[in-house]
């Protein structure tokens, strides 16, 4: 059994990842952390293996080095913050992604191999109107990776959940490639998988869930 405690476990992922934690019968929920039920992360680390986080970009590095310094594994899906000051932290592993679903690993790899041979791209990312970064996490990881300036354009209205496209053009020509998540249930395969393989990772961060399939 791996006992895996919840960071941000009130919000729209956090709870969606307590019930698949629930869900899982190698997985134990130990520990709920959340301001809105006044659980503080220091609070549940003692009965915890892992530590899944989805919070806010400025309270995802410190509750990464928490854990770390506690001798927890952390898992993090939180984005919009810069998870370089962990290199110089040992003790515990940290996993970082993006984006959990594997349609947008997928839609990641296939942008970059595209960027390689079309001449401009450009990224349309698309989210619900509460979510708090822009450029979102996994349009910034996707023109990082590929050939070339990529300009993204950031769109937040309500109804929507996780959506790409990535346009390529050359001459006489545009290749459209494009994820959606519909439902937050789309980025638990990941989760679990990033819980069950954290632990054994032979670096510490490892960034991209690319790395774990
Ligand atoms: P949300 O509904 O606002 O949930 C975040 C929760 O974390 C809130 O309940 C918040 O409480 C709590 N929180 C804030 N600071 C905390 C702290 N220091 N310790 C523990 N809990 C804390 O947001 P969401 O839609 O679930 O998204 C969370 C993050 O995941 C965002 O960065 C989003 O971009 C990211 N995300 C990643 C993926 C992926 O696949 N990697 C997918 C979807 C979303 P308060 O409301 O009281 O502040």
């Amino acid at each position: 059994m791996i006992r895996v405690g919840v960071s941000g476990a009130a919000g729209r992922v956090g709870s969606a990842v307590c019930e698949a934690v629930e869900s899982a019968n190698d997985l134990e929920l130990t520990g709920r952390a959340d301001p809105q039920l006044g659980v503080a992360l220091a609070d549940i680390l003692g009965d915890c293996d892992v530590v899944v986080d989805f919070t806010t970009p400025d309270a995802a590095l410190d509750n990464a080095l928490a854990c770390v310094r506690a001798g927890v594994h952390a898992v993090v899906g939180t984005t919009g913050w810069d998870p370089e000051p962990l290199r110089a932290e040992r003790g515990a592993n940290v996993f970082v992604a993006p984006n959990f679903a594997i349609g947008a690993v997928l839609m990641m790899c296939f942008a970059v191999e595209a960027s390689r041979y079309m001449a401009k791209a450009e990224i349309i990312e698309l989210h619900h109107n509460r979510k708090v970064d822009a450029p979102s996490g996994t349009a910034a990881r996707t023109a990082q990776l590929m050939d070339g300036e990529v300009p993204i354009h950031s769109v937040r209205l309500p109804g929507l959940v996780a959506h790409q496209e990535v346009i390529l053009g050359d001459v006489g020509q545009t290749l459209t490639i494009r994820h959606d998540s519909t439902d937050r249930t789309s980025f638990m395969p990941g989760v679990l998988l990033a819980i069950r393989r954290v632990g054994e990772l032979p670096e510490s961060p490892v960034i991209g869930l690319e790395h774990l399939l």
